[in-house]
């Protein structure tokens, strides 16, 4: 399976993180891709997924995929619940009754290697208690902040209760596996590099790369 990640649509209404700015799309250009998504003859292998919990999830990407009889699964940072510009708890429960599957992203938004195995600790327990609580049904996926992990991260994670672990790592994502990379769009991505996301293709030193890489940080 592959799965594409999206961030924020339209204009953000915060502040973006530094180096967040490429991962914003324009509306007419995320429209274009969910067409290409909806239309792809690998649709069956496709799944979508959103990080960051920007009011976009609820103002423009759920209409949109709706519309094209899509669904997703949002990830969402607790900690900015309710902020401007984001989710409110009230928008997560709206998602959720849409039919889209809710996942964490944690609290802060922080680099999970960087922190306490205490603080880290609590950051997953504390947002997925919430989460279940705004949703009333049990969360038990994870979108790994900034895709950075290690051993420790992994097996917090799982010590946490969650049963899968989305990275940023690219690759085909399998269904049994802990660990489901992902592709995350930008918004400069040529069509060769959306296409080459969308089935999965990669070229064989590209995807040897990749895998070698997940390794490194699944050891260290
Ligand atoms: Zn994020």
């Amino acid at each position: 399976m592959q799965i594409i990640n999206f961030h924020g649509v339209g204009r953000p209404e915060r502040v973006l993180e530094p180096g967040e700015g490429p991962f914003w799309l324009g509306t007419e250009q995320f429209r274009f891709l969910l067409d290409q998504i909806a239309g792809h003859a690998d649709r069956g292998n496709l799944a979508i997924t959103f990080d960051d919990s920007n009011i976009s999830d609820l103002t423009i990407a759920l209409p949109e995929l709706l519309k094209r009889g899509l669904s997703a699964s949002f990830f969402v940072l607790t900690g900015r619940l309710g902020h401007p510009g984001s989710l409110a708890a009230a928008d997560v429960a709206e998602l959720h009754a849409c039919g889209m599957a809710i996942g964490s992203h944690g609290v802060d938004h922080s680099d999970l290697t960087k922190l306490s195995a205490t603080r880290l600790a609590t950051e997953l327990a504390q947002s997925r208690a919430m989460l279940e609580e705004i949703c009333g049904s049990e969360v038990n996926t994870f979108a790994i902040p900034f895709g950075r992990y290690n051993r420790e991260v992994l097996h917090s994670l799982r010590r946490a209760g969650f049963s899968a672990a989305f990275t940023s790592d690219g690759g085909i994502a399998r269904e049994q596996s802990f660990l489901k990379p992902r592709r995350s769009i930008r918004n400069q991505m040529s069509p060769q590099e959306i296409e080459s996301a969308l089935s999965g293709r990669l070229p064989v030193l590209k995807r040897l790369r990749r895998a070698a890489g997940m390794q490194l940080k699944q050891l260290s």
